[in-house]
């Protein structure tokens, strides 16, 4: 296994859409959202809004149904699967839930590729079928504590990030973290010189960083689109590779991992390009 951590944000970054607006959107309800927005934190209002739309009789097959039409970028899934195949350790760390990232992944034959996912709890009551969100920091038992101002009640990405790269399996690794949200800037400033930070260019957590990019201790690369992300991913995992092998760069020329794959007798096959 690759000494490489990559930890994906899910929303606007795996899934090219914002899952919690998706499926507001898709079931009629973004009315009663917008509505409620400005009464309550996002993560109490997205389960206030799933009891709103079991009361209007969607079933959570329903939500289901909306989750599996939510479009994912075919380069985002070739990225993902050329990492896993290099021996990266795959993580989630998302402001989504359980449910709507595990239907989504299982969907598109992906929950496999990730040893770990990190998102707010979410549970089905067993009598009504009506699904619940749970925050994954428990704000009303106190705060999370992060001084940043920026990270939402119910959950500090930079904090779970420092509990990743402290855990057995991630230790003294190097960490590519992806992402396109505020959320995703208390993370990318917790970042060490040896990682990459990878924001989603013209997205928020990009414009964060750009405000003063010597607040960021990682290299930063920032990509646009599925393609730009793949291409910039397996060339940051294809460079830790070498390094790892005390290699000299191939100056960006992917082509030539497979062969370097092979020397090594690491038993896969890397397809970088169609
Ligand atoms: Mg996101």
């Amino acid at each position: 296994m690759a000494g490489i951590v990559v930890v994906f944000d899910f929303d606007k970054t795996i899934i090219d859409v914002d899952s919690d607006n998706w499926v507001v959107d898709g079931l009629g309800a973004t009315e009663e959202f917008e509505r409620l927005l400005p009464t309550m934190p996002w993560n109490t209002l997205m389960d206030t809004m799933m009891g709103e739309l079991h009361a209007s009789g969607k079933s959570l097959a329903d939500v289901a149904g909306v989750l599996r039409s939510a479009p994912l970028d075919p380069r985002v899934v070739a990225a993902i699967k050329a990492c896993y195949g290099l021996g990266c350790d795959l993580r989630i760390l998302s402001d989504a839930n359980r449910f709507f990232i595990d239907t989504i992944l299982d969907h598109h034959g992906l929950t496999g590729y990730f040893s770990e996912i990190n998102t707010n709890p979410s549970a089905v009551d067993a009598a009504t079928g009506r699904l619940r969100i749970a925050p994954y920091h428990d704000f009303h038992a106190g705060p999370h504590g992060c001084g940043l101002g920026i990270c939402p009640p119910n959950m500090c990405k930079g904090q779970v990030l420092d509990r990743i790269r402290a855990s057995a399996g991630a230790a003294g690794k190097r960490v590519i973290y992806l992402g396109d949200g505020r959320g995703d800037y208390c993370p990318s400033l917790r970042l060490g010189r040896d990682d990459f930070m990878m924001p989603r260019r013209g997205f928020p957590v990009w414009e964060l960083i750009c405000e003063d990019p010597s607040l960021l201790h990682a290299e930063v690369h920032s990509w646009a689109d599925g393609a730009e992300m793949e291409e910039t991913l397996l060339r940051l995992v294809g460079r830790v590779l070498l390094e790892e092998r005390n290699l000299p760069p191939l100056d960006c020329k992917l082509e030539s991992l497979p062969a370097v794959a092979v020397q090594d007798g690491m038993p896969m096959t890397l397809r970088i390009k169609n």
